[in-house]
């Protein structure tokens, strides 16, 4: 999957994608990815992305001119190109996968107020959003589109792992999980035991138990999620 970042910040997305899983895609070359600073496509001596706000207001705004002219430069046909951005629509599992299906992604990252709005028309972007919260640069919001999208990578995460149970993939949270000791004492002194059906060597009643684990997690804590999934449920059924 080819991924181009474009950012005033290269260097934090660099190294962020040098360690743990990112890093390992990267080096195997199942991850190919291109950092771009909009510094480089500017012309006067201080490197200018940014200028004041047309109407007025607090804070600076992205010059179309740079940025566009950066985003031009290594424009690939049929690559979805998205601009992070907290007035986006809210990135999801389904897209991360319609993503890593595809040949890659452009993901750029505002700073300031935000970009010239003339460059999301001029250039097409689609403005995705990781939560209802401001941050403060596009940087964390691109390296999170990444992170989700490259995990789904056949060869990534294993073969063993399909991912298919995890929170989100079916409409439901995931079910809790537990390791050794089967009996552990916390910091509180009481003994807490794992579920007596995971120990049990049963794979019907496990199965049967983390299913009902995932509906009633979802259940109580994403009632939005629980009902968009049965209403689902009954389209299908009709
Ligand atoms: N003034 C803007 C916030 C700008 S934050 C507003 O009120 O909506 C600066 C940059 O950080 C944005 O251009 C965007 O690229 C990024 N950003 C901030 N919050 C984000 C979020 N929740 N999701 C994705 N990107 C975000």
């Amino acid at each position: 999957m080819r991924i181009d970042v474009f950012t005033i910040f290269p260097g934090l997305v660099d190294a962020f994608c040098a360690e743990s899983l990112l890093g390992k895609a990267r080096q195997s070359g199942l991850l190919d990815l291109r950092l771009h600073d909009p510094r480089d496509h500017t012309s006067d001596v201080h490197r200018t992305v940014d200028d004041t706000p047309f109407g007025g207001g607090a804070g600076m705004v992205m010059k179309p001119d740079v940025l566009s002219d950066a985003i031009a430069a290594v424009s690939e046909p049929g690559m979805p190109r998205l601009l992070m951005s907290p007035r986006g629509a809210p990135f999801s599992q389904a897209r991360g996968r319609e993503l890593a299906r595809g040949p890659g992604v452009l993901l750029v990252c505002g700073r300031f107020e935000g970009i010239d709005e003339r460059v999301i028309e001029a250039h097409g972007l689609e403005e995705v959003s990781v939560g209802d919260f401001v941050l403060s640069g596009g940087e964390i919001a691109a390296m999170a589109v990444m992170d989700g999208c490259v995990r789904l990578l056949p060869g990534v995460m294993g073969a063993a792992h399909s991912g298919d149970e995890e929170s989100f993939e079916d409409g439901l949270l995931e079910y809790p999980h537990y390791t050794r000791p089967a009996t552990w004492a916390g910091p509180d002194g009481i003994e807490r035991r794992v579920p007596e059906v995971l120990v049990s060597g049963h794979h019907g009643k496990v199965a049967e138990w983390r299913r009902e684990q995932r509906e009633e997690i979802t259940r109580r804590r994403r009632p939005d999620l629980w009902e968009r999934r049965r209403l689902a449920k009954t389209n299908e059924e009709k």
